[in-house]
């Protein structure tokens, strides 16, 4: 059923981009067919349905200019992919899911950890997020903040370890971790705002993570709740 719905849907979409004379080579289809991806494996994976206003913003993010240029044909594929220095960036349907659960609003101060390519911090501007992220490998934070700045992306990018948050900036709407660490770590627990959220994968390296949702309610009380299995490169010390 499903590569049928694909064929179907590469055929309009090929025969709208003809008609608007859109540039070749610029992974259109590609990504048009990465968000109907998304919202297949929402529906498999009982996740409920993507919130619109996440996949507009993965709509608007040239996804191709965050891998390596040799895996820039396969960066709309719904896979993670090496950047280097033994890091991965998301799968989509990843970036999508940590995305929506951080209930991400426009306006809302927003925290990163793990910058990696920058992909999900685009994703996260996109949402009209004001985006502060860290990266502990300074080479990598380097890339991510001039790939972003050549983009249009306006993204504080800190080098330094995420573990601890960036309290200068505190306190944020939402915090997403997107690398595995072993416990939620407390400062990234207190530089959440009253009614705050985090999305962290929770779990020993190497081994499965729980993708882990926590809340701050408006009395600072804070509640956990497990979405998925998933796998991250490990948050490292
Ligand atoms: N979000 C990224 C992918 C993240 S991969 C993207 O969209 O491309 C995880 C990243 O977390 C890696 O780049 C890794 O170097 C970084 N990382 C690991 N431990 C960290 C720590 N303690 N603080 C900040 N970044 C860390």
């Amino acid at each position: 059923m499903k590569p049928i719905v694909r064929v179907l849907l590469g055929v309009a979409a090929t025969a709208g981009v003809t008609a608007l004379g859109a540039p070749r080579g610029d992974h259109g289809f590609a990504r048009e067919a990465m968000i109907g991806d998304i919202a297949a494996i929402y529906r498999e994976a009982g996740t409920g349905s993507p919130d619109e206003a996440v996949l507009a913003a993965m709509r608007r993010v040239p996804r191709h200019h965050f891998v390596p240029p040799a895996l820039a044909r396969y960066a709309y594929d719904n896979r993670p992919l090496p950047i280097g220095e033994e890091q991965t960036i998301s799968q989509p349907y990843i970036v999508a899911l940590m995305t929506d659960l951080a209930r991400v609003r426009k306006g809302d101060r927003v925290l990163e950890v793990g910058t990696g390519s920058g992909y999900q911090a685009a994703v996260l501007a996109e949402m009209g997020a004001t985006v502060h992220t860290i990266e502990i490998l300074p080479r990598l934070a380097a890339s991510a903040s001039e790939r972003l700045e050549r983009l249009g992306y306006t993204v504080n990018v800190v080098t330094g370890d995420g573990y601890e948050g960036i309290e200068a900036q505190a306190p944020f709407d939402s915090i997403l971790v997107t690398a595995g660490a072993p416990h939620v770590p407390p400062a990234l627990v207190r530089q959440l705002k009253p009614g705050g959220r985090m999305v962290i994968p929770v779990g020993e390296a190497g081994s499965i993570q729980v993708l882990t949702v926590v809340e701050k309610d408006g009395k600072g009380v804070v509640t956990k709740r497990t979405v998925l299995p998933v796998r991250f490169v490990p948050l490292t010390r």
